[in-house]
């Protein structure tokens, strides 16, 4: 079963893939994750990765494609994945497609996170993401046991750059430009799915899970 997530940043994209993986034992690919893993360990593609991301805008397609296709072809891919910040773009889906169609297959389910601007921008400030680990919480909504310290490794817990609201923004503007159009893409290819994200993030998962079981 391959999953992607659409919506904007801070939908939930995340939060749900890491359900979806762990109900369906499959893995959870983040491309942000993957860049962040490597801004943090100091590597050529983290200090490359980390100028676009720092002003909210998108990695290029050709590196975030080369990155994307390496993680896929591992072997924990085999049964599927869950792909949650690609593709973004048009180019990156068609890739995506394309490859896949060598293999004989294709993406089963695009599951569209709707939820509002306004809510976003209120979400967003309230993220918190750990320095060590790169888990994520959020003061209100999904707060860690003890504040400001990650509950999986015990460090602690910041607000993102690009998550400050000046980023926010701007990381929605390149949401519309660049990323919306990939909902017409996928209800083309016959596997958009939509759920209400404004719900609580259990209740949205139900309404996932009644999709993929359906
Ligand atoms: P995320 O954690 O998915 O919100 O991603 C954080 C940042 O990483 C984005 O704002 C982009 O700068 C970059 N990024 C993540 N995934 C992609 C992608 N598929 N294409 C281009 N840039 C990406």
């Amino acid at each position: 079963m391959i999953i992607v997530m659409l919506g904007a940043p801070g939908a939930g994209k995340g939060t749900q893939a890491e359900m979806i993986a762990a109900k369906y034992q499959i893995p959870h690919i983040s491309t942000g994750d993957i860049f962040r893993y490597n801004i943090k360990n100091n590597t050529d593609l983290g200090k490359e990765a980390k100028k676009y991301m720092d002003e909210g805008k998108l990695v290029p397609d050709e590196l975030t494609v080369r990155l994307l296709l390496d993680r896929v072809a591992k072997d924990d891919c085999r049964n599927g994945y869950v792909l949650d910040g690609f593709p973004r773009t048009i180019p990156q889906a068609e890739v995506l497609t394309s490859e896949l169609e060598k293999n004989g297959a294709k993406v089963d389910y695009a599951i569209d996170i709707e939820v509002p601007d306004e809510n976003i921008i209120r979400r967003m400030s309230g993220r918190r993401a750990c320095v060590n680990c790169g888990a994520t919480y959020h003061i209100v909504y999904a707060a860690p046991k003890v504040e400001g310290i990650c509950d999986k490794c015990g460090s602690k817990l910041v607000l993102r750059d690009d998550d400050k609201p000046e980023t926010v923004k701007k990381r929605l503007d390149v949401y519309h430009e660049q990323t919306q159009p990939l909902i017409d893409y996928y209800k083309k290819a016959g596997v958009l799915k939509s759920v209400d994200g404004t719900k609580d993030l259990h209740d949205v998962f139900a309404d996932i899970v009644t999709i993929l079981e359906d």
